[in-house]
């Protein structure tokens, strides 16, 4: 079998082919392609669905459920003495989860857990890094954030004693655009400098799949005098960070879009080390972030733990933690730069994909809205479909292909790199082609 043609042509193109021949070449030299294997996908009939919802969703992995079976098993063996017993003794469980993750988000172990929900954890971070005072109370964000992110900064600003509208700074695409421009980030962070308390932004825009740059706005902030803090939902397992180094204050994501551990599952949290033993910082404190060697005293008086785990609250959901363990050991041994690698492959592919549908079919107001630059977005394309809107991504499901649909016309498709397929683009295409053809 030849090897994938990518030949680069200039620093973004590849010469793709839109023949399924060259998708199911590009599959058989691909060094990540026996990962498909490992993951259950959705079926229509007998057939596996193309599958490019990993942005809501990430798909099962194989191995999941042994390792949920095991701790079942563990539990009716030992009852509460699987704290102590168990193969992965639960007292300690959610410490066995910390390296990868940690690997995944470029923070020291000492910065990263696991724990609680997305939400849940950036109000969290917030009760000890979101200190407002009267001259400096302002948080930058993005325009049309994901809404649970809208309503938790709307909240905090009432919370504080601010009316929303004037702590909460949206930073939004010029008119008749949908990326919002670094420049007027960083401009907006110099024009408020005096009374901003937080830079808070998506790593990766939920929306549109843009990326920002992390380590400037985080400088940025800081320049001013702000904190740097993400919601690295739609960043964590799609794109390389380096939370630690680009000096980033604090982060917090969910495992259950592109780290496939289940629907709901516990989310992570960075806490940068400089952060990790000021205790002074107000927090709400449980046992489980209490000090170590004095848990189980259970006396009054609660004593931090030092590093992220300081911030925890509750024991952990170990079923669940069972399920991320083993999607985490498929990240760790796949490696983030392999994985990255081939994502910038495999969304060149659905870009040029998408970029023939466009030219195949000029009236059907086709195209990408994600950056077209590989280093500001991660592996999801955003697309808009503005003749067809919500009729054309329900016909999509009902030939095979799964995506997701955001009013008012755009489809956000992720081909994920540890289990999709060059064919599932290809597949993509053929499909569209269909329907477009039927007009
Ligand atoms: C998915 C997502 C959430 C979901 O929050 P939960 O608390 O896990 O329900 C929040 N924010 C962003 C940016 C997301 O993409």
């Amino acid at each position: 079998m030849a090897g994938c043609r990518f030949h680069r042509k200039t620093r973004h193109s590849v010469d793709y082919e839109p023949t399924l021949e060259f998708a199911r070449e590009c599959d058989a030299a691909d060094p990540l392609g026996g990962y498909r294997e490992q993951f259950h996908f959705p079926a229509l009939g007998t057939r596996e669905m193309a599958y490019f919802s990993g942005h809501s969703l990430g798909l099962q992995p194989k191995t999941v459920r042994a390792a949920v079976e095991l701790e079942l098993d563990e539990w009716a063996k030992y009852g509460v003495e699987g704290h102590f017993h168990s193969t992965n003794p639960w007292l300690s469980f959610h410490e066995l989860l910390t390296p990868a993750m940690a690997d995944l988000v470029g923070g020291k172990e000492s910065e990263v857990v696991c724990m609680n929900s997305l939400t849940t954890n950036i109000h969290l971070l917030f009760v000890s890094f979101y200190r407002p005072t009267a001259e400096r109370y302002k948080i930058i964000s993005e325009a049309k954030m994901f809404p649970s992110d809208r309503y938790l900064l709307e909240t905090q600003a009432q919370f504080h004693g601010f009316d929303p509208d004037d702590a909460i700074i949206e930073i939004a695409p010029p008119d008749g655009e949908f990326l919002i421009r670094e420049e007027d980030i960083l401009a907006a962070i110099e024009q408020h400098a005096d009374e901003l308390a937080m830079v808070f932004f998506g790593g990766v825009n939920y929306f549109t799949g843009q990326l920002f740059d992390m380590p400037k706005l985080t400088g940025a902030a800081h320049a001013a005098g702000a904190i740097a803090a993400f919601d690295l939902a739609h960043a964590a397992g799609n794109v390389p960070l380096a939370l630690h180094d680009w000096d980033v204050d604090f982060a917090a994501w969910c495992s259950y879009k592109y780290l496939n551990s289940s629907p709901g599952n516990v989310g992570g949290i960075f806490v940068h080390e400089r952060h990790g033993r000021r205790f002074d910082l107000p927090r709400f404190g449980g046992w489980w972030g209490h000090d170590k060697a004095t848990r189980f005293q259970m006396q009054p008086g609660f004593q931090p733990m030092e590093g992220a785990e300081g911030w925890q609250l509750s024991n952990v959901p170990i079923l669940g933690m069972a399920a991320m363990k083993a999607s985490l050991e498929l990240f760790a041994e796949a490696g983030m730069p392999a994985l990255r690698a081939k994502s910038e492959k495999l969304t060149g592919y659905l870009e040029y994909t998408v970029d023939q549908l466009s030219a195949g079919f000029p009236d059907a107001g086709i195209g990408v809205i994600t950056p077209r630059d590989p280093t500001q977005r991660g592996c999801q394309l955003s697309i808009n479909c503005a003749g067809r809107e919500r009729e054309l991504y329900d016909e999509m499901l009902a030939l095979g292909v799964i995506a997701d649909f955001r009013e008012p016309c755009i489809i956000r498709m992720a081909p994920v790199p540890l289990y999709n397929s060059f064919e599932d683009v290809h597949t993509f295409g053929r499909v569209m082609r269909e329907l477009l053809a039927q007009g």
